[in-house]
């Protein structure tokens, strides 16, 4: 099944001519892709086209500026391929400016703040341990120690986005900026409401859709534009893209988010990840990835079902997205047990925080499980299905060891069946 190109981007050939040992580990995480279920709910197979892209001749270009406007010669091709960038990602999401430059997502939301704040300024973001992501204003990233981050979560009841609780604080503490956006969120987010909010605080609203991106590329997530004034994704989760951030906004704010990537917190932009990600954005475009798109949430819609029929705990009740949230609590195992009694039989998934998790965050009470990966790969409702009854049977049997065998069998028997993409096709 493997073509001469698949063993090219493997490292499989010239490589292990020239360097063994890293040849090795790259041939080692090339079979552990392919003999993995990956739940990994931010992970991705990224197309031949787009590793490629990013592995050709401009890694070599020194490109400081942007297209038109840069501070070395030599220009005129990675100019083409970052206007086509910029271009695709505008039309994709209806954005009025795009910055394609940033190196990745938490960049991204590090230049997005620097373009509209000043140190001190005061914030409103999720709490990481209630969904929302390091970057959002946790004490140990720049962002909860450069900004007055205040920070809200969800309600305990229903585990959904507590939307009241972001308007009180809105009102009480006046940010400057309000950040929207998940890393371990089941539900859809309303993005009108999160506006209204801050129009009423008299703050900006910015949106990191990280995580949802792909959904929002392929029309099965409501779009954060043109609500919020600034929108931060990464390229490499649901969007199926090269390692990346990116930076969308109003006309406005353009010029303030340029010059905040190049010069104020980045040098010369990845001229090849810029051409990947004009690959990913054109093939986002296409009707093939709205069917993509809505086939991880159908997926998930089943892996949700199977489980809670299953009698497992879902956060929040289920999922409207890519992902659900598991609480272990009820089954009387930890996250990290969870997650390496799965990876031991080829399942991979994260151990994750749940809202009010009483467990330290290397432990948790929660695994988080997402199906972009799967999805890539092919895997339909049967599989899902199937991969749902693995999980459970592991779970509950966490020390049986004949139940462990018989399941990793039947894992590497699956895997074994379906093509990689990237690798294969
Ligand atoms: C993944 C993620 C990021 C960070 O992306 P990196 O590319 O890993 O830096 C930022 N925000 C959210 C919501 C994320 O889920």
């Amino acid at each position: 099944m493997q073509t001469r190109q698949a063993r090219d981007i493997s490292g499989a050939s010239l490589l292990a001519q020239q360097d063994p040992e890293v040849a090795q580990a790259i041939q080692g995480e090339d079979e552990r892709q392919r003999y993995s279920v990956v739940l990994i709910a931010s992970e991705n197979y990224a197309s031949r086209a787009v590793l490629q892209a990013q592995s050709g001749v401009m890694n070599n270009k020194y490109a400081e500026g942007y297209p038109g406007r840069r501070y070395y010669g030599g220009c005129q091709y990675v100019d083409v391929v970052e206007r086509l960038a910029i271009q695709r990602c505008q039309q994709l999401f209806g954005a009025e400016h795009a910055n394609v430059q940033a190196h990745s997502g938490a960049g991204a939301n590090m230049a997005a703040y620097f373009a509209v704040l000043k140190p001190g300024d005061t914030v409103l973001g999720m709490a990481l341990d209630q969904g929302g992501h390091l970057t959002h204003g946790a004490t140990v990233s720049f962002s909860g120690n450069l900004y007055k981050f205040f920070q809200y979560g969800v309600d305990r009841q229903t585990e959904t986005l507590d939307y009241d609780q972001v308007e009180r604080l809105a009102l009480e503490h006046k940010p400057k900026l309000i950040v929207a956006g998940c890393s371990a969120y089941s539900r859809i987010l309303d993005f009108p409401r999160l506006r209204a909010i801050a129009d009423q605080a008299g703050a900006l609203l910015m949106v990191d859709m990280a995580h949802i991106a792909g959904l929002v590329a392929g029309g099965a997530h409501p779009s954060p534009l043109p609500h919020a004034h600034l929108v931060t994704s990464t390229t490499q989760k649901t969007l199926r893209g090269p390692r990346g951030g990116l930076i969308l906004s109003t006309e406005e704010l353009a010029r303030k988010v340029d010059s905040a990537v190049f010069p104020y917190s980045q040098g010369g932009p990845f001229m090849h990840v810029i051409a990947a990600k004009a690959v990913c954005f054109g093939e986002a475009l296409r009707p093939e990835f709205a069917r993509y798109a809505a086939q991880v949430v159908a997926n998930c819609q089943v892996l949700a079902r199977e489980l809670s029929e299953a009698g497992l705990r879902l956060v929040a009740g289920g999922t409207d997205n890519h992902l659900v949230l598991v609480d272990l609590t009820p089954l009387g195992i930890t996250g990290r047990d969870a997650e390496s009694a799965l990876e031991a039989v080829g399942i991979v998934a994260n151990k994750n925080a749940i809202p009010f998790d009483p467990k330290p965050p290397r432990v948790t009470s929660g695994l988080r499980l997402g199906t972009p990966a799967i999805t890539s790969r092919g895997f339909g409702e049967g599989e899902v299905r199937q991969v749902a009854r693995w999980i459970v049977q592991i779970l509950t049997h966490m020390k049986d060891a004949p139940v462990h065998q018989q399941v990793a069998a039947e894992v590497r028997a699956l895997t074994g069946r379906f093509p990689v993409p990237g690798l294969d096709s």
